[in-house]
């Protein structure tokens, strides 16, 4: 077909870096007050800003 419907597009997010799960070594996901891994489970909250 000539005019084929654009298929979705696949974006990549700019993934930034984040910090590495000092238990297992995973990546661990970013959250806005946390940081979590989804592997072993670790979470390292983020130290509330002082207003
Ligand atoms: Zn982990």
């Amino acid at each position: 077909m000539a005019d084929e419907k654009k298929k979705e597009k696949k974006t990549f997010k700019p993934y930034k870096p984040g910090k590495m799960c000092p238990k297992c070594g995973s990546r661990m996901a970013e959250h806005s007050d946390r940081s979590s891994c989804g592997r072993c489970g670790y979470a390292e909250f983020r130290a509330p800003a002082k207003k």
